[in-house]
């Protein structure tokens, strides 16, 4: 461990970045598959299953099939060797009742055992008499590794390090100093207006509440849980203005109420169609509670399943259902994309990104100064906010 620096670790990635086979040094190969011949003796008195399950059974015990190897699938190795499949079923069969080899679903068997750790530069060596025709050998393909797995390795190992750095078994942390390579992130293509509609549209005819949550998704760019964690006293209806207080998680299947991701409440604006909306859909859970006698109380949730709303959405619930209806309208959406389609829509309509971070909440937002003023959101938010309404409304807007 105290030999392994950061440039050998730069090595290391740069080789799984060119091919994820440790073995490979980007030169051609043939990758041996080290399968005995299996060879039928008419004279033999054994029947041929038996004889096709000792030759290989023999090949695993000397070591030249090592543990780990995998073996070709039934059909491929009956293929490669001209013996019925019948046969090689039942010997495969009797070699994984034997503990020899592992049977894998929808895959080829491997041999049993714990595989020998690969050594960088070193190759499976093929045996004496060995076939690569009949074993199946194949000309060596490079996979590169994908950046997004290197770095999760490159994550695994600084873990690691730093646990050993305060245990006191090494004094350095090599990590600290090697490059994974960086993920490219390819931007994802927004959702047009008209896409999004067609969704809220979907989702509205399946239950109002349903549409009223995704219309809010996209006008004020709110994560899902904060969304769910939306109680009656969150709402200004008056000043337009919503409380983006508490974060709804669902964690180990239970329900926890936190702080927002970033720990920074914040205000935002919402425009007088939203109100409207809002409005509409607090009017009916009033009348629904009313013809049972209970009140709607401040801290009952907007979004809910319960009889008197006091428990909020499953936030996963929510994503499901949205999935359901953005599959029915036909268009790719769900509740990210409209955190997404919020950011972009603002950007390409001229709205400054720091208004738009401030909106859609990140970590240094400075969102936690608009408390102090007497209108909590600037007047840009305002604007921002109609601007995305009309916007997702489109030509069936009332106005
Ligand atoms: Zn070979
Ligand atoms: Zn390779």
């Amino acid at each position: 461990m105290r030999k392994v620096r950061g440039p050998i670790l730069d090595q290391l990635y740069a080789r799984l970045k060119r091919c994820g086979d440790l073995s490979c040094t980007g030169r051609p190969f043939t990758e041996h598959r080290n399968v005995p011949v299996l060879v039928l003796n008419p004279r033999d008195r054994r029947p041929a299953w038996q004889q096709v399950t000792e030759t290989l059974s023999e090949a695993i015990r000397s070591g030249s099939l090592a543990p780990g190897d995998e073996l070709p699938s039934i059909t491929e190795l009956s293929a490669l060797q001209d013996i019925g499949t019948g046969v090689i079923r039942r010997a495969f069969e009797t070699l994984t009742a034997d503990g020899l080899i592992l049977a894998r679903r929808g895959q080829s068997p491997i041999v049993a055992g714990t595989a020998a750790p690969v050594l960088p530069g070193t190759r499976k060596r093929a045996g004496p008499g060995h076939d690569c025709r009949r074993a199946g050998c194949r000309p060596h393909v490079c996979h590169p590794m994908k950046a997004s797995t290197i770095r999760g390795i490159h994550s695994i190992l600084s873990g690691a390090f730093a646990a050993a750095q305060r245990w006191e078994w090494t004094d350095r942390n090599p990590t600290r100093s090697a490059k994974p390579p960086t993920a490219i992130r390819r931007p994802i293509p927004a959702t047009s207006p008209d896409d999004v509609a067609k969704v809220i549209a979907e989702a509205r005819g399946r239950s109002a509440a349903l549409g009223l949550y995704l219309w809010l998704v996209v006008v004020t760019g709110v994560r899902r849980g904060e969304l769910c964690g939306l109680q009656i006293r969150d709402v200004d209806l008056d000043r337009g203005l919503i409380h983006i207080a508490f974060n709804y998680v669902v964690r180990g299947g239970q329900r926890v109420r936190k702080d927002t991701k970033t720990h920074q409440d914040r205000w935002l604006a919402i425009d007088p169609d939203t109100c409207t909306l809002i409005a509409a859909h607090l009017d009916e859970i009033r009348t629904e509670l009313a013809t049972v006698g209970v009140e709607l109380r401040d801290d009952a949730y907007l979004f809910s399943n319960e009889p008197a709303h006091s428990g909020p959405w499953n936030p996963d619930w929510a994503t499901h259902k949205v999935a359901e209806a953005a599959a029915a309208a036909g268009v790719k959406l769900d509740i990210k994309g409209g955190r997404h389609y919020t950011a972009s829509q603002l950007l390409a309509g001229g709205f400054d990104l720091c208004n738009t971070a401030a909106r859609l909440g990140p970590s240094g937002g400075g969102a936690t100064t608009l408390r102090h003023y007497a209108d909590p959101v600037p007047e840009v938010d305002r604007r921002a906010a109609a601007y995305l309404a009309r916007l997702t409304a489109g030509p069936t807007s009332q106005d």
